[in-house]
């Protein structure tokens, strides 16, 4: 819910407990209803699953010392980094994929269904990935609905400045929430080379700077 990653102004909140949004594929298991998608819309998730399947682990491009500190990938989804294995995870919590009015939102997670706005469909592959990861981690339930942020929030969106999280129910108490889940990917992502260090980083830093403990 909650700005859900990339946009969202938080207005649209009180209809949802959690906003989040959904979507998957998977030629050989689950099955989602995509039905209330279009054509294209269908295709465009379809192929942000290929992408996400084709990031697999392959050889560490960082220190070890540093990837040891770091990574909390396998603690958190309890199997090591794999694209695959991460599709599988996202399409068991996310059934149903709608089309609609999101608000500020790019995307909403709500009793299995993920409904996805306008946004989601212009957003590049990795970011629909981020949005879905989010998104269905909402469905492991309110334990991982969000927080408000405090007041004096200062970082930037990295997606769209005009959205202030700064005492909207942006952001996570609990390390393994959808923003903590996010930056784990995140830095797999840097650490295995399929992102600059420095895209990798500031990605990261950015989901984890709504990770905000007590
Ligand atoms: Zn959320």
């Amino acid at each position: 819910m909650a700005d859900s990653k990339p946009h969202s102004k938080f207005n649209v909140q009180k209809l949802f407990l959690f906003g989040c949004l959904i979507f998957f594929f998977e030629p050989n298991s689950v099955h989602s209803d995509e039905s209330k998608l279009t054509a294209k819309q269908s295709k465009t998730l379809k192929e942000t699953f290929l992408y996400l399947e084709s990031l697999e682990p392959k050889k560490i491009r960082i220190d070890k010392s540093t990837y040891n500190r770091h990574s909390q990938f396998e603690s958190f989804f309890k199997f090591p980094f794999s694209g695959k294995k991460i599709s599988r995870w996202i399409q068991s919590r996310i059934k149903k994929y709608n089309f609609g009015a999101t608000g500020d939102y790019v995307a909403m997670y709500r009793e299995g269904e993920v409904l996805l706005g306008r946004g989601f469909f212009t957003l590049n592959r990795l970011d629909r990935v981020l949005v879905l990861l989010h998104e269905a981690r909402h469905a492991d339930g309110k334990m991982y609905g969000h927080v408000l942020c405090p007041d004096d929030f200062p970082y930037l969106n990295t997606r769209d400045w005009k959205i202030h999280p700064a005492g909207k129910k942006g952001c996570d108490s609990v390390p393994d929430g959808g923003y903590g889940i996010t930056a784990s990917f995140l830095f797999e992502l840097g650490a295995y080379g399929y992102l600059s260090q420095t895209e990798a980083a500031y990605r990261y830093n950015s989901e984890i700077s709504r990770v905000i403990r007590d």
